[in-house]
């Protein structure tokens, strides 16, 4: 069982250390021979258009789609949920997989990045958001799993979870044993 970490650019290396606080093999995934053996993945933050453009002579992005169509559970952190996402605004649609509008950089610029209280599953904790993106809408078959004020900045559908905002800088324990829970058991990621 090993969780493929994107690896392209961006914050990968922060997801690791997650993975390494909760015991999980990983493989950082730059190339579709690093697919493998593969049974969940995680798309990090970064700049999306970077990771867009880095992979687009192979393809490394078909094969990451049809994996998270087959079903294994699929996290993506702020960049890694705009490259989720059926719609962009400001943006393009890379793997368009979960059923939601999303806005990059809708917060802002650099400096108007900030720490929030998010209500993650019933737990409040404090979140990191870097030039994120917003949720401006979803289909119904997305259920919202995190908010700050009444606003939702967290998603799954099915296998599939996005959040605009990067757990893994703060790396609590509700997050960790979320995360062992969803890799283990995707379905069951409601349950914390
Ligand atoms: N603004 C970035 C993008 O558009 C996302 C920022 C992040 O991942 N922290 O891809």
């Amino acid at each position: 069982m090993k969780t493929g970490v994107l690896a392209l650019q961006g914050s990968f290396y922060d997801h690791v250390q997650s993975l390494e606080f909760i015991d999980q093999d990983y493989v950082l995934i730059k190339d579709t021979s690093d697919l493998s053996h593969v049974n969940s993945l995680i798309l990090p933050g970064g700049e999306s258009t970077s990771m867009i453009k880095i992979q687009e002579n192979n393809d490394l992005f078909s094969e990451l789609k049809k994996l998270i169509e087959s079903g294994i559970p699929t996290l993506g952190t702020c960049a890694g949920l705009i490259l989720l996402a059926k719609d962009v605004i400001d943006g393009e649609t890379s793997l368009g997989v979960l059923n939601t509008v999303v806005e990059r950089n809708a917060y802002g610029r650099q400096n108007q990045s900030f720490e929030g209280l998010v209500n993650l599953l019933g737990n409040k904790e404090m979140y990191c958001f870097i030039r994120a993106p917003k949720i401006l809408s979803y289909e119904d078959s997305v259920t919202p799993i995190a908010t700050i004020d009444n606003e939702v900045v967290g998603v799954i559908e099915n296998n599939i979870v996005g959040l605009s905002f990067h757990p893994e800088l703060t790396n609590d324990k509700n997050y960790l044993d979320w995360l062992s829970n969803f890799i283990k058991d995707g379905v069951n990621v409601r349950s914390l």
